[in-house]
C-alpha cells in the first residue's frame, strides 16, 4: 500500500507566504524588496479608509495604487474588513457586513474575485468563524504565532509561524529549511505577517531586507500568495484514490504532486497528476 504525502508544486517540499495589512503606502517599499527576491504575499484591505477613492499618495493605498502595485506584481488582495473593527465584538450580521462589503468594493473596484481574509486585529470568535463559512471566504488569519511550519487545516482560524519582528525570525528560518528526520513525508509552509508601516515605526527595514535576500531564491521554496497556498491543498485532497492506492483521479485544473513510501518494500518516489488524468501507480 503506498502512503502519499503532499508537495507542492513541482514537487517541492516547502512553501513560502507572506500577509501584511492595512494597504499602508509603506507597502511600496516592501514590495519592491519582496518583487527582487521573488517573494509573493497577500496584502488585506480595508476599503473604508478615507484614502480608498482618492487620487493616491496618501498613508493607504487607493484603488489605483492597489492595481498597481499589488494585483500588477502577482500578490492576492484580501479582506481586512471595511472598518478594522473587532469583529467577534459586532453582532454577527454587523459583522458579516463589514467583510461582505469589503469583499464587494474589492471585487467591483479591482475586478477580482476575493477569497481571503485577515481579522482585523487578529480576534475572532466561533460564532463568528461559523458565519464566516457562508460568505464566501476560504481562509482567515489570525495574530497566532506557532513557530511551526504545518500546512493550515482550520483555514478560517489560520495562524502564522511569525510576526517580522519575532527575535526568531532568521533561527526559524534555518530550521524551516534544515533537513529533518521527516524530511520525506511532511510538507511545510514558513508563514510570515505583519504590518509595513512597522518597518517605518520601528526603523527596521533592515529585517525585512535580510528575511528576504535570505529567503528569495531558492530552486526548493514555493513562493506564493496566501489563496494560492489554499487552493493548491484543495486540490490535493480532492484527489480521488482508488480504495487500493494504486490508482488516483485529479478532478481539478491544478497539476497535484505527491511523494509517496510504499510499504512494505519501503520504495519512494514523487508523482505528478495532471488535470483530469488517472494516474496508475505500480
Ligand atoms: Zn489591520
Amino acid at each position: 500500500m503506498i502512503r502519499p504525502f503532499m508537495r507542492f508544486p513541482e514537487g517541492r517540499e516547502r512553501a513560502l507566504t507572506l500577509s501584511y495589512d492595512d494597504a499602508v503606502h509603506q507597502d511600496k517599499k516592501l514590495i519592491d524588496i519582496m518583487n527582487r527576491h521573488g517573494i509573493k504575499g497577500t496584502f488585506n484591505v480595508n476599503t473604508g479608509n478615507p484614502y480608498w477613492r482618492g487620487e493616491g499618495g496618501g498613508h493607504h493605498f487607493c484603488i489605483r495604487e492597489m492595481k498597481e502595485w499589488y494585483l500588477d506584481n502577482g500578490h492576492e488582495v484580501a479582506v481586512h474588513a471595511v472598518s478594522h473593527p473587532f469583529l467577534e465584538q459586532l453582532p454577527t450580521a454587523s459583522a458579516l457586513m463589514e467583510v461582505l462589503e469589503d469583499r464587494r468594493n474589492l471585487e467591483q473596484e479591482l475586478g477580482i474575485i476575493v477569497r481571503g481574509m485577515a481579522y482585523p486585529m487578529g480576534t475572532t470568535d466561533d460564532e463568528l468563524v461559523e458565519a464566516l463559512g457562508h460568505s464566501g471566504i476560504a481562509y482567515a488569519r489570525t495574530i497566532v504565532s506557532t513557530g511551526r511550519f504545518d500546512v493550515p487545516t482550520d483555514w478560517l482560524r489560520m495562524p502564522a509561524t511569525c510576526h517580522h519582528n519575532d527575535p526568531r525570525l532568521m533561527e526559524l528560518w534555518e530550521q524551516f529549511m534544515a533537513p529533518y528526520a521527516n524530511s520525506r513525508k511532511t510538507p511545510r509552509l514558513f508563514y510570515l505577517w505583519g504590518h509595513a508601516y512597522e518597518f517605518d515605526n520601528n526603523d527596521n527595514w533592515d529585517v525585512i531586507e535580510k528575511f528576504c535576500e535570505t529567503a528569495g531564491g531558492h530552486d526548493e521554496v514555493w513562493y506564493a500568495t496566501n489563496i494560492e497556498v489554499y487552493d493548491y491543498v484543495q486540490a490535493y485532497e480532492r484527489l480521488q484514490w482508488s480504495v487500493d492506492m494504486k490508482r488516483v483521479y485529479n478532478p481539478s485544473v491544478i497539476p497535484v504532486w505527491f511523494y509517496a513510501t510504499e510499504w512494505p518494500s519501503n520504495t519512494t518516489g514523487c508523482y505528478v497528476v495532471r488535470p483530469g488524468e488517472t494516474l496508475e501507480l505500480k
